[in-house]
């Protein structure tokens, strides 16, 4: 099979701030900047060669792409600090007060590693099986399950108030933080500070500054508390300062919106970003389905729903075999069939509530990771069918042993944390021209089995 299938179903040029994106090489790439590389919150851009869109919490913006990764040009410090005194009027009416301002920019220097994040381009192509291998594996399953029993009592009255169920909810903390492992070690003034005053985007970043800032000034947050992703996202389901102004919530009584300490209050206010974001209770998200020999899906979109009858009446099932309409859906109740890797890949009928989880992180692969773990939190199966691929996708645990073959093999990767970024895929690449495989630079289960079967070979020596 071709390991370079191009994916052109799965999303169009709009990015995020949040979250891993998988990319399409030559139809405009993701990017995810999380940790520097697969997991938490980042700013997920596409490309199309020199316009990118972001959208991040629901919130779109757009930016010409005008900077290189090389970019190290910064201006001086003192630059800085005349950028900072430039924006204090902006801020006040914004509703910061002069004294906050004053208070938490007077000793504020810049951090440019984070215009590196900004401006990074990922060098290799990450396909969806890829994406979603990491995103959804055992790992991630039963830890969210640990998780479901542990908040029990708390995630019920999340869904009585929200109507959201705690699958979903513990699905987007699973990957938003990996519940809350992983919410980013940026000090969010420092970084959106200096995102405010540098590189691409700064109306965006400022307005998230002065957000921060405000959060501060109503002391629901400490500075200390306030870390996060290179691009601000910060706490347990990674929100934006300004979505956090308008969705939080304080759910365990104490007074004060905690996303970052208290888990109920970032529970909660996950629940009510997707109520808010149209979420139907008591509907699926979707559900993954077969269609007939043939039937042309070129035009098929999450967007361009059409009835249950009309995708009965094409012959669409349920891929388990099982009737389309069951439970709370209708013959018109609306669907929109979406192929994220083509007609020979898993295929989906998609509901509002995929719509709603969308809103989140504007990527479908990103939906489609929550939706399934959701699924797979609630019991739910594998897909069906397989990916088109001969080279299927690693979980973390593998990953993490490909990176200890790397290391075994006398390459600098870094840590051992299951997060292939850029080095360890070069090293992945080289190890596959050594041992005759395509270079990818993939993770794939190839090279799992071509390390394991040489270190075999050494053992019987
Ligand atoms: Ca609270």
């Amino acid at each position: 099979m071709n390991l370079k299938l191009r994916l052109r179903t799965v999303q169009r040029s709009s990015a995020c701030y949040g979250k891993t994106k998988f990319e399409f090489k030559n139809f405009g790439y993701f990017m995810k900047y999380h940790f520097p590389f697969f997991l938490g919150t980042a700013l997920c851009f596409s490309f199309t060669p020199l316009h990118a869109e972001l959208l991040m919490n629901g919130v779109a913006v757009s930016t010409t792409t005008t900077t290189s990764s090389s970019q190290n040009n910064y201006s001086s410090h003192s630059n800085f600090q005349s950028c900072l005194a430039n924006l204090r009027s902006q801020a006040i009416s914004s509703g910061v007060s002069g004294a906050i301002y004053d208070r938490y920019t007077q000793n504020l220097v810049p951090d440019y590693s984070v215009i590196e994040k900004l401006n990074y381009q990922p060098e290799f192509s990450t396909p969806i099986w890829d994406y979603l291998s990491g995103l959804v594996d055992q790992e991630r399953v039963q830890a969210g399950q640990q998780k479901l029993n542990q908040h029990r009592a708390v995630l019920n009255r999340v869904e009585q108030s929200y109507g959201v169920p705690a699958e979903t909810v513990v699905a987007v903390w699973g990957v938003e933080s990996n519940y809350g492992d992983i919410s980013g070690k940026y000090p969010l003034l420092q970084a959106l500070g200096t995102l405010s005053c540098e590189g691409r985007r700064q109306s965006y970043f400022r307005s998230e500054f002065f957000a921060t800032m405000r959060i501060l000034q109503r002391g629901d947050l400490t500075q200390d508390q306030l870390h996060g992703s290179w691009a601000g996202a910060f706490g347990h389901t990674q929100f934006m300062p300004s979505t956090y102004e308008r969705l939080a919530v304080d759910f365990d009584g104490d007074g004060r919106r905690d996303l970052v300490s208290s888990t109920a209050d970032a529970l909660a206010s996950t629940a009510n970003f997707l109520k808010r974001a149209g979420w139907q209770t008591g509907m699926p998200w979707g559900f993954e389905v077969k269609i007939p020999q043939g039937m042309s899906i070129s035009s098929e979109s999450r967007r361009n729903k059409k009835s249950l009858n009309h995708w009965i009446a094409q012959g669409v099932t349920r891929a388990n075999g099982t009737a389309l309409i069951q439970g709370n859906l209708s013959g018109s109740t609306p669907a929109g069939l979406i192929a994220p890797a083509g007609a020979n890949g898993p295929i989906f009928l998609v509901f509002k509530n995929f719509d709603a989880i969308y809103g989140y992180n504007a990527a479908e692969s990103y939906a489609l990771a929550i939706a399934h773990l959701s699924d797979r939190l609630n019991g739910g199966l594998p897909f069906v069918s397989a990916w088109p691929t001969d080279d299927a996708g690693t979980s973390r645990a593998e990953r993490r042993e490909i990176q200890q073959f790397l290391i075994k093999r006398g390459y600098d990767i870094g840590v051992v944390d299951g997060l292939i970024g850029d080095k360890s895929r070069r090293a992945i690449q080289q190890e596959q021209n050594r041992l005759g495989l395509s270079p990818t630079g993939r993770a794939g289960q190839k090279i799992l089995a071509a390390f394991r079967q040489e270190s075999a070979k050494q053992m019987m020596r």
